[in-house]
């Protein structure tokens, strides 16, 4: 397929195994992470996959809009697909802490990256692309703790939620527009990824639930995050993708 595809968080964990995945000749791959990614940048070159690869700190609310912008430029400037994907994969946990100890600045930086920079990517691609007829989707990692409380991840579950809302807004805005773009917001379980690590780092004081997770990466019950990815994919690709604007990967 001839498609352009952002994926923001792409040097490690979920987004970097969604990227390798995606990585192809006929679809070019923008990628945004503060971090390299060593091995992907060889394997599309070894692929000749076309890659832009942006270090960039999307909790920098200035600069991050001053990136959509160039990223929009450039959409503007490149020949057209027949779709484009943007897929707001990045995002931290913290600050874990009970909401008396919150610490004001951590909160904040977590707001923006997990929530404003998501905003800030998805208005200047649905400016970008809504001329010309391609098809366009837009797939935003949630997480469940948006859809139920978790005490020590207040920050963590209101950004989720905020996500999963914001997901539900532009469903309502796109209903009846010219060129409709579809948008998920999607749960995609637990990964065992570094966001786990810095879960099982976390003290219990802070977070009661720590045992659960401690078990659970002791039993080998945390997803894959190839496997993951793979099952995401198959998801973005279906074709009532978007009729079910808040989702779990779970269900399927
Ligand atoms: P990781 O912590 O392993 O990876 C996070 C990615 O986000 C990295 O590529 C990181 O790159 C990027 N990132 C973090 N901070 C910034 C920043 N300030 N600017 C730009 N990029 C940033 O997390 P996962 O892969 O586990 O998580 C991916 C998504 O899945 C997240 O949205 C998470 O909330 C969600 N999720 C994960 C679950 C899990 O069990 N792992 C469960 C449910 C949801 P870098 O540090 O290089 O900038």
């Amino acid at each position: 397929m001839n498609e352009t595809v952002i994926i923001t968080g792409a040097s490690r964990g979920l987004g970097a195994a969604l990227a390798e995945q995606l990585l192809a000749p006929s679809r070019r791959l923008i990628v945004i992470a503060r971090g390299v990614n060593p091995a992907l940048l060889e394997r599309a070159r070894a692929l000749s996959a076309p890659l832009d690869y942006h270090q960039h700190d999307l909790s920098q609310v200035e600069a991050t809009a001053a990136l959509a912008a160039r990223l929009a430029d450039d959409l503007g400037a490149m020949p057209r697909p027949s779709r484009y994907v943007l897929i707001n994969n990045a995002g931290t946990v913290e600050p874990v802490a009970l909401a008396q100890h919150l610490p004001a600045a951590a909160a904040a930086m977590a707001m923006n990256l997990n929530v404003v920079a998501v905003m800030t990517l998805s208005a200047a691609f649905l400016a970008a692309t809504q001329a010309g007829g391609a098809e366009r989707r837009i797939l935003n990692i949630s997480s469940n703790a948006g859809r139920r409380p978790v005490p020590g991840w207040g920050v963590y579950c209101s950004t989720k939620a905020a996500l999963d809302m914001y997901s539900r807004c532009i469903k309502a805005e796109q209903a009846g527009a010219a060129n409709p773009a579809r948008v998920c917001s999607l749960a995609p379980g637990v990964i065992d990824t570094e966001m786990q690590s810095v879960i099982r780092g976390s003290s219990s004081d802070q977070f009661p639930q720590l045992e659960r997770f401690m078990q659970m990466k002791a039993e080998g019950t945390l997803s894959d995050p190839a496997s993951v990815a793979g099952r995401l994919i198959e998801y973005l690709n279906r074709d009532d993708f978007g009729e079910r604007d808040i989702d779990d990967i779970r269900n399927y």
